[in-house]
């Protein structure tokens, strides 16, 4: 019998295949991307040193992995319901109050596989064809993919550097019209480590009280900022303000634990009910072993968290004083996360051999393939003038790359 469906090309799709309009111009998550071509060429035997995870290099704490493994050993390893363990909601709850005076009901509360799970399901739970979503930029790579997959639009808002990478009130103000549906804020913000102020955000909650704008607030970094810089939640501006809020968090970063895929939200009953509908006929639960090692990271020891906290902020010092004395290459010193945004603009134009470094992912190819650093481009993340690198790796990794990178740049003509 004959077979309609016939192979092109090797690795190609069948031909009558025709793969969803949805992808037109996705690509994968450059993030994800340069970090297992970094992996995939370590294994090869290359000298890599990869600044492009945006994960913790420590490992997951002993009683984190004792809960997950007691989890197993006690058989929680079955279905549970879809939007979490009524433990963990508890937990995530708890957290809420004590760090951000929020107050939530379980029915306020999903877990999902991941902040990023997280934050798709939102999106497919308010957005509308023709709903605009304003992103500051640059941001987090997955946000305006996220919001073209569920049939929103983008609207992205420029911030410079200048400005410390951040949405004034004017711009804010400047780009709401009437089909604004909603705002990211991500502070800390990946991948700018850009901090706003309580009494910042405090202006942009006005503004979208005044607009009727739901307000998506990304604290995946929450707990990971310096200098003594304490994050506040915009949600905790008023009652008023966190009736329209969505607050996005997850145990990946605090604890790392990014392979766990815990993420969680907590806003209005109906947008969470609206999730936790797209979960069940999606993922169904999150890992259920995940679950109860996540239930012992948020109501657990929190006394992890300050020896890291110190640890990646003498990196920071090191990275962006090392960067600095890059010629050519410059960059602020984020408040939190673990990214340095360098600015690789005087660069942009010089020329290796016959090929000129004309963009982010130009200069991030040539380091990777010249120097062995794995850095991200800026461009996915809105400014094509920025290379993002993660200090979260070791100090040795940090001295002996960045000397790398000096060097590399110092080729180009
Ligand atoms: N959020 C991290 C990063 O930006 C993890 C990778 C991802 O999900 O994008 O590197």
């Amino acid at each position: 019998m004959d077979c309609k469906i016939t192979k092109t090309k090797e690795g190609a799709a069948p031909a009558t295949i025709r793969l969803s309009d949805r992808l037109n111009g996705l690509e994968e998550s450059v993030t994800l991307a340069i970090t297992a071509k970094a992996r995939a060429l370590k294994a090869e035997g290359k000298d890599i040193i990869g600044f492009g995870a945006g994960e913790p290099d420590f490992d997951t704490p002993e009683n984190i992995k004792n809960a997950g493994i007691k989890a197993i050993k006690d058989g929680l390893t079955k279905y549970t319901a879809v939007g979490g363990i009524n433990e963990l909601k508890d937990a995530i709850i708890g957290k809420f109050k004590r760090d951000n005076n929020l107050t939530y009901s379980r029915d306020e509360v999903i877990v999902s596989c991941g902040g990023k799970h997280s934050i798709y399901n939102l999106f497919q739970s308010i957005l509308n064809k023709g709903d605009e979503v304003i992103i500051p930029a640059p941001f987090w790579v997955s946000y305006p993919v996220m919001v073209s997959l569920a049939g929103g639009t983008p609207r992205i808002v420029h911030t410079t550097e200048a400005a410390g990478f951040k949405m004034s009130v004017d711009e804010f103000r400047a780009n709401i019209n009437s089909n604004t549906k909603a705002v990211i804020i991500n502070s800390p913000s990946n991948p700018t480590g850009a901090a706003y102020t309580a009494a910042e955000l405090e202006k942009l909650a006005e503004i979208a009280l005044a607009n009727n704008i739901l307000i998506i607030t990304d604290e995946i970094y929450e707990k990971l900022t310096y200098d003594g810089f304490k994050s506040s939640s915009i949600a905790s501006v008023s009652d008023d303000v966190k009736r329209i809020s969505v607050v996005l968090n997850g145990v990946s970063k605090t604890y790392s634990m990014t392979g766990w895929r815990i993420g969680y939200a907590a806003g209005p009953k109906e947008i969470i009910k609206a999730m936790t509908s797209i979960q069940s006929q999606s993922t169904s639960n999150p890992t259920s072993i995940s679950q109860w090692a996540a239930v012992e990271a948020i109501s657990g020891p929190q006394d992890i968290l300050d020896p890291m906290i110190v640890e990646f902020e003498k990196r920071r010092s090191v990275m962006v004083d090392a960067l600095n004395a890059i010629e050519g290459v410059s960059c602020r010193k984020p408040q939190g996360a673990f990214y340095v945004f360098a600015n690789i603009s005087k660069v942009l134009g010089r020329r290796f051999n016959e090929k000129t470094i004309k963009g982010s992912a130009d200069l991030a190819n040539y380091l990777i393939d010249e120097a062995g650093i794995a850095v991200v481009p800026g461009e996915p993340f809105g400014d094509d003038s920025f290379i993002r690198l993660s200090y979260a790796t070791s100090m040795n990794n940090i001295v002996n790359g960045i000397r790398r990178i000096g060097e590399a740049i110092k080729e180009l003509k």
